[in-house]
């Protein structure tokens, strides 16, 4: 398998990134977390032959405006969009008139599914589990191809994101705050609190992301954000758009 970070800001897109996207490229499928601005490169990396499952952790922008570029693409076999319960309802409504081109009409098969419902639809294993952030959303853990690939956005540090990282071959957590730095009711991780739950967790390597727009502005704020994780937890790394891990 192949992770390609299609963007690595949180917030709002940058000329350092676009707003974030994930793809897992596997032997039989194509697997994105979130649909920030980033997701508007998937045709670059991904292999349409195959069927994508794009997960959608919640519905701040910075996660699903780069479905403004579903119209782009030919999923030629099909899409599915997979969200929280009742995620379906308003996607439903946001891929739709007056806001973009309605899901509906798109020229390949599309499918809005909701967990815990849609396990019997996804092809490979995946645990989902809520996380602690504004708007409610979910972490993933999928396995594939005897690896676990954990993908905690938006949180603070939390139990949960803990237990879908237990001994992940790789998390992919956010960060959206600068080292030291924590706001009371904000619910993001710092650099240090990702590097914990990657510690805690047995993780064996832990890739930073969804870095704030406006207090990362250039790679060099990034690899700080990396030399403090890596004081608690070594194997660290600090993801850029374009990026591609083999796994
Ligand atoms: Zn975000
Ligand atoms: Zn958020």
């Amino acid at each position: 398998m192949e992770i390609v970070f299609l963007g690595t800001n949180g917030w709002y897109s940058t000329a350092l990134g676009d707003t974030v996207s994930i793809l897992v490229k596997t032997n039989d499928c194509n697997i994105v977390f979130d649909a920030g601005n980033g997701f508007n490169k998937l045709n670059e990396y991904a292999d349409f032959s195959r069927p994508t499952y794009l997960f959608i952790s919640h519905f701040h922008l910075d996660h699903i405006s780069g479905l403004h570029a579903l119209l782009k693409f030919n999923f030629r076999k099909g899409l599915s969009i997979i969200s929280k319960s009742g995620g379906d309802k308003f996607l439903e409504k946001f891929i739709n008139s007056p806001f973009t081109f309605p899901l509906r009409n798109l020229p390949y098969k599309t499918k809005l599914i909701t967990l815990p419902k849609a396990i019997k639809d996804i092809p490979f294993k995946i645990d989902f589990l809520p996380l602690v952030h504004s708007g409610g959303t979910i972490g993933f853990r999928i396995e594939k191809e005897n690896k676990a690939i954990t993908y905690c956005p938006d949180t603070a540090f939390c139990k949960n994101a803990v237990k879908l990282s237990k001994k992940a071959d790789i998390l992919i957590t956010e960060c959206a705050f600068r080292s030291g730095e924590n706001r009371e009711k904000w619910f993001h991780l710092n650099p240090e609190l990702a590097a914990a739950i990657a510690a805690k967790a047995g993780a064996k390597k832990l890739y930073l992301t969804h870095f704030d727009a406006c207090r990362y502005k250039t790679f060099n704020d990034r690899l700080k954000a990396q030399k403090a994780a890596r004081k608690i937890f070594p194997k660290t790394y600090a993801s850029k758009d374009g990026m591609r891990v083999k796994i």
